[in-house]
């Protein structure tokens, strides 16, 4: 029998910066809503933003 997923595994959304093609930072869905994630990204990423950077949070696979 092969092993599957649990339906509990953790779930993680990742802060992809298309610009410098890096994984910023990963927030586990379970603690950070898109909100919470949103307002962590303009605190600790700004000087992406600054520099006009796209970043885009996406599910973490
Ligand atoms: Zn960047």
């Amino acid at each position: 029998m092969m092993a599957a997923a649990t339906p509990d595994e953790p779930k993680f959304k990742e802060v992809y910066c298309a610009d410098c093609k890096m994984v910023l930072a990963r927030y586990s869905v379970k603690y950070f809503t898109d909100a919470d994630i949103n307002e962590l990204v303009h605190v600790h990423y700004s000087a992406h933003i600054k520099e006009g950077h796209a970043i885009e949070i996406r599910m973490s696979v």
